[in-house]
């Protein structure tokens, strides 16, 4: 039996509590009454948890047992910015294949006005990472970074394994890539983030300041996919190599 799976506003380590629409849609459209079960996320892990009290503005649940949670996927995606509804979608896409991070970056070749207007877009992409976690029952909500700079972006946790998505690239494929880390990284998992460039693709200037930091460049094929689509087929291929 699957319960329906709600990430807390606010919680303890005894109770959580949905409040705001999340909570109005609980008591109006779902009926809530006390003694309701639902799966509730807290602090990034899962609890079997009980209505206990409701309010109008308010459910608050008592938290009775953990739930067996799977983990995000240790990839944060470098996502140049790009046409919004697309990103949006690109954003809704990977936070069901679960992306654990996203970095929206400022890329050369980002339509200007995009870019300006990223900074007032990051709340509902944020609202569209919760909703997407919520609805592919993630245990946690994959963070959207402030937008940054590539130069900023591509210095970030130096740690990291950074593959740059390169259309242009005919050696090594994602799938080559993974498969060598995994042999290298032994039992434990590397965290891997993947830079994805914008529609107009990598500027020379960009490639180099990615090759100076490290990043390794792949391909996911001869045809050139849309930054959507390479969002996409990079959180599948590397799920489908880490699950
Ligand atoms: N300017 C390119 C299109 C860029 S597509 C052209 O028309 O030739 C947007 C981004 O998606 C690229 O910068 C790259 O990061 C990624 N991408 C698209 N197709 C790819 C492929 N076959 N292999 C790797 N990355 C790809």
């Amino acid at each position: 039996m699957t319960r329906r799976r709600w990430i807390a506003d606010h919680w303890d380590e005894a109770t959580a509590t949905l409040i705001g629409e999340q909570a109005g849609h609980l008591v109006r459209v779902l009926r809530a009454q006390t003694g309701m079960e639902y799966d509730i996320v807290a602090g990034g892990r899962v609890w079997h948890g009980v209505i206990a009290r409701i309010s109008p503005e308010e459910v608050r649940f008592n938290l009775v047992a953990e739930v067996a949670a799977d983990p995000a996927l240790p990839v944060t995606l470098l996502i140049s910015i790009f046409k919004f509804d697309r990103m949006e979608w690109a954003i809704e896409k990977a936070t069901e294949l679960g992306v654990q991070a996203i970095v929206p970056v400022v890329a050369r070749r980002s339509e200007k006005h995009l870019a300006l207007a990223a900074e007032k877009r990051v709340e509902r992409w944020r609202r569209i990472a919760h909703e997407a976690a919520q609805q592919s029952r993630r245990a946690d909500v994959p963070l959207i970074e402030e937008p940054a700079s590539l130069k900023l972006a591509a210095r970030n946790a130096p740690d990291s394994v950074r593959l740059v998505l390169a259309e242009q690239e005919r050696g090594t494929t994602l799938r080559q890539m993974v498969s060598e880390l995994l042999i290298a990284a032994g039992d434990e998992v590397p965290s891997i983030r993947v830079a994805i460039g914008p529609e107009g693709g990598w500027a020379p200037d960009e490639a180099a300041l990615l090759d100076a930091e490290g990043w390794r460049p792949v391909s996911l094929g001869p045809r050139i996919l849309r930054a959507e689509t390479a969002a996409i087929a990079a959180m599948s291929v590397i799920a489908a190599m880490l699950e």
